[in-house]
């Protein structure tokens, strides 16, 4: 099977097999959302799929050379059209060169040749109407794949035009980004508050400084690992992601010093949702847990 990833949904691991089996791979093909590692492995298989000169049951035999060559990553017939050297995005001159001029060239060694477009995403709307007719009407020899995270940055004449496999649900860098700062900011307020450090708390809120959704994020998250610490040692699913944070706090105070901080937190949310002033709101987190902090056990 190709496309083999817990994270890939169920009916494109279908399609894209059904399709391979029968040798009805489309010649012009968007991969989304997932992630930028999942793309670029599914684009290898599709690519290995139609290039492979013994594929078996729609799937690369893995022996031949057009195999070989594409796991070493030197097929000659695989172009990946990646931005020059120093440059943000692929250029029209590229796309003229690398695949407008040559694209009725015969593949060097495989029976196909397959463009990969690895962040089709940067392709300014110039380019992705450059590529229209070629991709609309290609050799019969060219397969083109383009990988986005997002189909609704691409020109809707290219995705009419492109049979679309989705790959799962995108976390973005951005948002990944976010994500991390809200766990960490947890984490590191729940340290403060095990250790009983009122400095370290205090400094440890600084984030939160005039950022009401990372204030309101980091309560939800505090909120989560309260309630792993309250659970610890029943068989209840952690359900922060902090386990050692979860234990900490149930280490450090008692049960009722725990539903206190998680009152805290709700009061926290509740201020937020009701766009309290920033500035008071954390002074008010900071205090709330500066009391609770004295409650601290061992
Ligand atoms: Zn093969």
């Amino acid at each position: 099977m190709i496309f083999n990833s817990p994270e890939i949904p169920e009916h494109t691991i279908r399609a894209v097999n059904t399709l391979s089996v029968n040798g009805r791979i489309p010649q012009t093909v968007m991969l989304s959302g997932g992630n930028d590692a999942l793309q670029k492995k599914c684009a290898l298989e599709l690519a290995n799929a139609v290039m492979c000169s013994q594929l078996k049951n729609g799937v690369p035999c893995g022996t031949c050379s057009d195999c070989i060559k594409i796991k070493a990553g030197s097929h000659p017939d695989i172009i990946n059209i990646v931005p020059e050297k120093d440059k943000k995005n692929v250029s029209k001159e590229q796309i003229d060169s690398l695949v407008l001029s040559s694209l009725y060239l015969s593949p060097n060694e495989a029976a196909n040749k397959v463009y990969i477009f690895p962040d089709a995403n940067s392709l300014s709307p110039v380019i992705q109407n450059a590529l229209l007719k070629s991709i609309e009407e290609p050799p019969e020899f060219v397969m083109f794949i383009f990988l986005c995270e997002l189909r609704e940055k691409m020109l809707e004449t290219i995705i009419s035009r492109c049979v679309e496999f989705h790959l799962g649900d995108t976390l973005s860098a951005k948002i990944k980004t976010e994500n991390e700062k809200v766990l960490n900011t947890a984490k590191d307020i729940v340290n403060a508050l095990c250790k009983e450090d009122e400095f370290s708390l205090f400094l440890k809120t600084a984030p939160l400084q005039k950022n009401r959704q990372l204030t309101k994020q980091c309560a939800e998250k505090i909120t989560n690992i309260v309630r792993d610490a309250l659970t610890e040692g029943s068989n209840a699913p952690l359900l922060s992601g902090c386990e050692l944070e979860a234990y900490s706090l149930a280490r450090s105070f008692g049960t009722q010093s725990l539903l206190k901080i998680k009152d805290a937190m709700d009061i926290i949310q509740s201020d937020a949702a009701m766009n309290a002033n920033e500035n008071l709101l954390i002074t008010r987190l900071s205090s709330l847990l500066a009391v609770i902090m004295k409650e601290r056990i061992g």
